[in-house]
């Protein structure tokens, strides 16, 4: 399933080039374009899902699984010391492009990316709400 408007779609494809890193017969993984850092990566599933809101279980699972011989080769070919995994869901999180993917941004010392946002707290009663208006939603197939 492609859609002809994406640029992911077209990447999948060929019609837009990229520099590939690593795939599947369901996922590709390829330099992004706009690096954080030199090897920033993407993975997307080579279906065209908009994100993480509308993909099954067993795509995610599919892009999951580059993730770990991705990271590996990154920090060789980098000397990374970390690596942060990225994924925007919906334009008010940041998502750009409407093709599922994750970002694996390589990290060094002094990077100057910066990566703590400022935490919460919840009040009395309020963790506990939460989770049970969360769990009555958990659709099960
Ligand atoms: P997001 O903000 O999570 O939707 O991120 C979209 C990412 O896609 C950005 O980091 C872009 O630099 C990257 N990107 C957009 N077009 C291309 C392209 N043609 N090839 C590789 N990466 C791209
Ligand atoms: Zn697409």
């Amino acid at each position: 399933m492609q859609d002809e408007n994406c640029i992911f779609c077209k990447i999948v494809s060929g019609v837009i080039p990229c520099h590939r890193l690593l795939e599947t017969d369901s996922a590709l993984a390829f330099l992004d374009i706009g690096p954080l850092s030199p090897g920033h990566a993407l993975i997307i599933p080579k279906d065209h899902h908009e994100n993480i809101l509308d993909t099954p279980p067993e795509t995610m699972a599919a892009v999951a699984s580059l993730i770990p011989t991705l990271a590996n080769a990154l920090k060789a070919a980098t000397g990374a010391g970390g690596i942060n995994v990225l994924q925007n869901t919906g334009k008010v999180a940041g998502q750009l492009v409407d093709h599922l993917h994750v970002h694996l941004i390589p990290r060094v010392e002094g990077d100057g990316l910066g990566y703590r946002w400022k935490p919460k707290e919840y009040a009395g009663g309020e963790a506990e709400d939460m989770a049970e208006r969360i769990v009555s939603r958990i659709k099960t197939a």
